[in-house]
């Protein structure tokens, strides 16, 4: 689009981040936030409902962000709102270990069978960072292969060829990050498992582990080819390195036991956030017990954290978990498929070429024909169209990922009435995408 016009506008919102931008860098306390990949003026929320959310103008939107994962349940559930309560009521910190930590982490194995032990941390970055630390520490070796698209958080080692929001803002790397920590970073096109085979081979003995998305949401929704993951996990075995699976995003969301739950390949390590937080800093990582044994104080790789396993953020992890059985994830998944469909239906009506990828209840649309399978492909789409999409969307109340390189979300809550909304709203967003000119 040469001039994006938009046709409403969010006065209350503008004045907040006119107000937020004298004092936050880009008046955001994370990039995709911004708006940047679409233009316009970020929205501002105040409050969350079920599937809603309500921004400072007034208006409502059905939310297909949930926050980037963590509302499963939607906003606001009841039970987490009373889980959170009762803990703040008993104060917010203590520095101690506390039984709910324990309960979230028992909640976490039972459900995770390998998950033998978990270290709770409050953000999926930190998840990342001290599961590479680890595998260094345990593998006494310092290569870490990672794939191209897929984002682990902002740890520095891992910020070359990262999705979410360095795909958005096109940036494969980001100054700050120094060459020395960049080095022992191997970067692989991702779903290219000959790739992998030949960087275990040029760097016998070296490579520490691979960490990859169980399934990536960063880039877009790419899921693994079949027999992908269960590659790595035996060219990780075959060259003496650990498989660390990050299930960050899919945790606790793809299924009862996150993407291992639905695929079935036991990793070494993995990583969780998001859901397992239910709205709060809360995030782990776990794995093989012989592996965590290294971990201070029970061995000599040193991690830490003032608020880690925080007694409010491990309440609402837990109660979240506990509401999250069977009927809730089948819930989940039919109200992605029924919002799949709609769009489906909605773009091939007015002609416009598209690809709509799933894993499990997690998915989004790419503006190309044909399979998306790396990052390559995923950038190869006509975003524009996307914006306009977007837009669309937004002025009727239904708010996406502000950017074509990410997963959208849905939640229990999401019912016939949220629905019907987006129902009413894809007819023009798919004629605004279908006219829309780069
Ligand atoms: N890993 C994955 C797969 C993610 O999607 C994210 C965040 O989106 C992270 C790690 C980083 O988590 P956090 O934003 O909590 O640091």
């Amino acid at each position: 689009m040469s001039e994006l016009a938009y046709p409403y506008e969010a006065p209350a919102s503008q004045a907040l981040f006119d107000r937020a931008a004298a004092v936050t860098p880009g008046g955001v306390n994370s990039p995709v936030r911004a708006f940047r990949a679409v233009g316009g003026t970020p929205r501002f929320m105040v409050s969350g409902t079920g599937p809603y959310l309500t921004d400072a103008d007034g208006r409502e939107y059905v939310d297909l962000v949930c926050s980037w994962g963590p509302m499963i349940l939607g906003h606001a559930h009841p039970e987490v709102i009373a889980a959170v309560q009762d803990a703040v009521a008993r104060g917010t910190s203590f520095g101690t270990p506390a039984e709910g930590e324990v309960a979230l982490a028992e909640a976490m194995v039972e459900r995770v069978a390998p998950l033998e032990q978990v270290r709770l941390v409050s953000s999926g970055t930190e998840a990342t960072m001290s599961a590479i630390r680890l595998a260094r520490g345990f593998t006494r070796r310092t290569k870490v292969i990672k794939f191209a698209g897929c984002y682990h958080g902002h740890v520095d080692s891992l910020l070359a060829a990262a999705g979410s929001g360095l795909a958005t803002f096109a940036l494969p790397d980001t100054p700050g990050v120094t060459g020395a920590q960049a080095s022992d970073t191997i970067v692989l096109p991702y779903n290219d498992i000959d790739s992998v085979h030949a960087a275990f081979a040029a760097h016998p003995g070296e490579i520490a582990c691979v960490i990859t998305e169980a399934s990536p949401g960063n880039m877009g929704v790419v899921p693994p080819l079949p027999g992908f993951n269960q590659g790595l996990k035996d060219a990780c075995a075959a060259g003496g390195a650990l498989f660390v699976s990050d299930e960050v995003m899919t945790g606790f969301r793809t299924s009862r036991a996150g993407w291992y739950g639905v695929e079935g390949v036991v990793p070494d390590l993995m990583t969780f956030g998001k859901v397992m937080g239910g709205g709060f800093p809360a995030a782990a990582f776990g794995g093989r017990a012989d592996v965590m044994a290294h971990l201070a104080p029970a061995g000599p790789v040193y991690q830490a954290g003032t608020l880690s396993g925080n007694p409010v953020a491990t309440a609402a992890g837990l109660a979240q978990l506990r509401l999250l059985d069977d009927a809730a994830y089948a819930k989940v998944n039919a109200v992605s498929e029924q919002i799949q469909g709609l769009v489906t239906e909605a773009l091939s009506k007015e002609g416009v070429a598209h690809t709509l990828q799933t894993a499990s209840n997690m998915f989004s649309v790419f503006f190309t024909d044909g399979e998306v399978r790396n990052y390559e492909d995923a950038k190869a789409q006509e975003s524009f169209r996307f914006t306009a999409f977007f837009h669309s969307l937004l002025e009727n109340g239904v708010y996406l990922p502000p950017s074509s390189f990410e997963s959208w979300f849905v939640s229990t809550a999401h019912d016939e009435r949220a629905v019907q909304r987006i129902a009413d709203a894809l007819p023009a967003a798919a004629r605004a995408a279908a006219e829309a000119t780069a």
